[in-house]
């Protein structure tokens, strides 16, 4: 046998930008209490099981079949939820778009409107997926200031969309890492600035990110309030966090209808599964269930809070199922020391803080334990 040559070695022609890159996510890690990405930690019901599971067959039998593309039934079904849930109505399927998680119905967001040439806007310390969409549409990312206390300053933002000119601003309210929910009045404020701030003297799509809307505190208004008025207002949420589905995959925009028909051009044909518009259906026929239980994750974050307040640390007053506290001088050692523990916060945000996720009653109490020993 001869020996072939070693072939020349060959490199894979990865954009440039990628070249360096890990995939993004929090640590996956199995231990008993899991406090870390903001997940609802009850599991479903067995009667929103057992509705999931029949919707499923009946899905199943048309599994030959391409799904219906257009998901009217599942977007009026949202909108529905939208009205219940803010007491905004006139929300029907053409103000509702959904995507696999509201991850993709930004990255719609950023392939409709971003892009070479243009920019995404948004104000640290804020979400960390945010320069990730920005990246990987090729559009150019610029992160503006929050103050001290992770609100947002509306003089000094407005200033930065007037000279940024961004295509898209993306905004979390209530923020992540922080909790902080934005005013409506800064919405109205930067809705106006928007108006002409785009590229060319278009408008800026303002993306307000609702993703932890349902835990906002009592008389904290939700934006959709403003959608009738601002073509260029999206408002997205999720059904992986209150309603805890994380695991479905199901996230959603509402939006004026010309908006929505732009997300419409750049997602891929048949996106959201025959199997995923079944269980988000059958999942938003429980929502009863499901608020009342946001209600009592509601009450056990604001006595989180306050426990850590006494505990003497500080604790930024959140509007989500999370709180970030600290402030610690080696954040890293008391992540350790809670991982030792069995108990998985996360390390993230400004250095010396920690951002720990509102758990089962029995979970919160170990995560309380374990830190009054790490502390000690
Ligand atoms: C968790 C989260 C989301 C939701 O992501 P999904 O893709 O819907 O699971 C969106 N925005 C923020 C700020 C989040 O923290």
């Amino acid at each position: 046998m001869t020996a072939t040559p070693d072939p020349a070695p060959l490199r894979l022609p990865v954009r440039p930008e990628l070249a360096h890159e890990e995939p993004y996510g929090a640590p996956q890690l199995d231990v008993p209490v899991l406090l870390n990405v903001n997940e609802n930690p009850y599991r479903p019901s067995d009667a929103v099981v057992a509705s999931i599971a029949s919707a499923v067959a009946d899905a199943a039998v048309t599994l030959n079949r391409y799904p219906d593309r257009e998901f009217r039934t599942l977007r009026t079904a949202l909108g529905a939820y939208l009205e219940r849930e803010s007491g905004v109505g006139g929300l029907d399927a053409d103000h509702l778009w959904a995507a696999n998680g509201s991850n993709e119905v930004m990255l719609h967001l950023l392939q409709a409107f971003g892009g070479p040439g243009r920019t995404a806007l948004s104000f640290a310390p804020t979400y960390s997926m945010y320069p990730e969409y920005a990246r990987d549409t090729n559009t150019a990312w610029v992160a503006g200031r929050r103050e001290e206390d992770f609100t947002l300053d509306v003089d000094v933002a407005a200033r930065l969309i007037e000279e940024v000119r961004p295509a898209v601003v993306l905004l979390p309210s209530p923020n992540n890492p922080t909790g902080t929910a934005l005013p409506l009045d800064t919405v109205r404020r930067l809705l106006d600035v928007a108006r002409t701030s785009g590229p060319d003297g278009a408008a800026t799509v303002l993306v307000i990110d609702e993703a932890y809307a349902e835990f906002r505190r009592e008389g904290v208004p939700s934006a959709l309030e403003l959608l009738a008025s601002n073509p260029h207002l999206a408002v997205s949420r999720t059904m992986s966090k209150a309603f805890g589905m994380a695991g479905a995959r199901v996230g959603y925009l509402a939006a004026a209808p010309a908006l929505v028909d732009a997300l419409r051009v750049v997602r891929l044909p048949y996106h959201l599964s025959a199997v995923t518009q079944a269980v988000a259906l059958a999942a938003l026929a429980h929502t009863d269930e499901l608020m009342a239980q946001v209600a009592s994750l509601r009450a056990e974050r604001d006595e989180l809070a306050t426990w850590l307040l006494e505990h003497g640390l500080d604790a930024v007053p959140s509007d989500a199922n999370f709180v970030l506290f600290g402030r610690f001088r080696d954040r890293h050692a008391v992540w350790q020391g809670l991982l030792d523990a069995g108990i998985l916060v996360r390390e993230t945000g400004p250095d010396g803080w920690l951002r720990v996720s509102v758990g089962t009653p029995q979970e919160t109490a170990a995560f309380k334990a374990a830190l009054v020993e790490v502390l000690a």
